[in-house]
């Protein structure tokens, strides 16, 4: 039965790194490098990773 124990350890691993990527764009940092992207609307200037799409567009602070 290890095999349970895998996909279950897979689908954890998953959702941690979703829940993680997610962290990281609400907070406006770089899903490579976590530099502040605050001041950098297409792209990392650190690392050059292309910023995510506004995929929460619940975010709304205004
Ligand atoms: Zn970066």
């Amino acid at each position: 039965m290890d095999w349970i124990i895998l996909i279950v350890f897979a689908i954890l691993l998953y959702w941690i790194d979703r829940a993680y990527f997610q962290y990281l764009i609400k907070k406006n940092l770089c899903v490579q490098c976590k530099y502040d992207l605050s001041y950098s609307p297409e792209s990392c200037p650190e690392c050059g990773m292309p910023k995510p799409n506004e995929q929460i567009r619940c975010h709304t602070t205004n």
